[in-house]
């Protein structure tokens, strides 16, 4: 069997594909303040395209895709792609918003995806409403609510961010006493536009230590690749996990490849490199050394940017784009 593999070793199966840059709520630390200009659809991968060179990949060693973007479920042939791509006999999946899902249950089930990401920061509405901008915290409660009845198995995304919503680990920690579901804290990151500073950061350490002072909790049992660090909860029906890319980087198993909405391959979430694919598909290239190459040189960690020494990092420094034109 063919695999992507880098100048270190590591093998990449998992492909995340950004099917836009656009959304329907404004999180602060995912899309900058100022005036967005989101991508014109033409340059924008269509269909086809999404559908040619996932399967490419998919030839190439890739055993997992997830859905991802700006939202993904706001682009209007994204019933249309899921369909295309549960055709691909990989391990699909999302992640979303979930402001719109309850539009694509079926169209999810058909794909074969029965497995997604939810993204909420916040468990009171007017707080989600500070966070996203957007007045949608009952249709996405709801929505989650409506996942778990169709038997979804989920997993919440909570970015954690000082002064924001740390004092609301402990609720997401109850919510899973008789809710199977998975909270996944997040480290906030440095991304173009989103104002970070290490001042904001809540760690790992700092969110293991609340969590463990009213509950008892063990370290859980972690695939291969995870990039979360996974406990249970003593008599809990769920679980959580912290993703520490911040504190605790997990660069060494990486197994992920990005593609952006506009058809770059991205070897890391915080490369300052990228490949142009779509260019090239359209103007006939083969495009498998372009993949490989990309990929065998992606660095050994954090892009080549940083290291775990967060609180020497000066964000104005970084080169990236922000997370929405990036695919999270
Ligand atoms: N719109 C979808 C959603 O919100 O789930 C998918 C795209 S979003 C960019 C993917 C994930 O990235 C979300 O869980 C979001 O919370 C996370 N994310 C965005 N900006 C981040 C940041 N600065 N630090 C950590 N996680 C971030
Ligand atoms: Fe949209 Fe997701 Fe970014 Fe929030 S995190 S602005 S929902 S893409």
């Amino acid at each position: 069997m063919k695999m992507l593999i880098d100048q270190y070793n590591r093998a990449h199966d998992y492909l995340r594909i950004s099917l836009t840059d656009n959304c329907n709520l404004r999180c602060f630390y995912c899309m900058p303040e100022e005036d967005y200009a989101f991508m014109p659809n033409q340059r924008l991968m269509q269909k086809d395209e999404i559908v040619q060179l996932a399967t490419l990949f998919v030839q190439n060693g890739v055993k997992k895709i997830r859905l991802t973007g700006g939202e993904p479920l706001v682009r209007k042939d994204a019933a249309a792609i899921i369909e295309e791509l549960g055709k691909l006999g990989v391990n699909l999946t999302m992640t979303t918003n979930a402001t719109r899902i309850h539009l694509f249950i079926n169209e999810l089930k058909e794909a074969g995806i029965n497995s997604l990401n939810i993204s909420l920061d916040s468990l009171q509405k007017e707080k989600f409403q500070l966070l996203t901008r957007r007045d949608q915290f009952n249709q996405v409660r709801n929505n989650i609510d409506l996942l778990l009845s169709h038997g979804f198995k989920l997993k919440i995304n909570v970015v954690v961010v000082k002064g924001m919503n740390e004092h609301e680990i402990l609720d997401f920690i109850a919510w899973t006493k008789d809710t199977p579901i998975q909270i996944r804290f997040i480290e906030f990151m440095p991304f173009d536009g989103n104002k970070w500073n290490s001042d904001k950061l809540v760690t790992f350490h700092e969110m293991l230590e609340i969590i463990g002072k009213e509950y008892t909790i063990a370290p859980a049992r972690n695939e291969p690749n995870d990039t979360s660090k996974q406990f249970s909860i003593a008599n809990h029906a769920g679980s959580f996990a912290v993703i520490s890319t911040m504190s605790a980087p997990f660069c060494n198993t990486c197994n992920r490849i990005r593609l952006t909405a506009d058809g770059k391959i991205k070897n890391c979430l915080f490369s300052s490199e990228e490949t142009d694919l779509l260019t090239a598909l359209r103007s006939g290239e083969n495009i498998l050394p372009l993949i490989e190459d990309s990929i065998f040189k992606k660095h050994k960690e954090l892009g080549g940017q940083f290291s775990n020494d967060f609180e020497k990092i000066n964000a104005e420094l970084l080169h990236n784009r922000s997370m929405i034109a990036i695919g999270g």
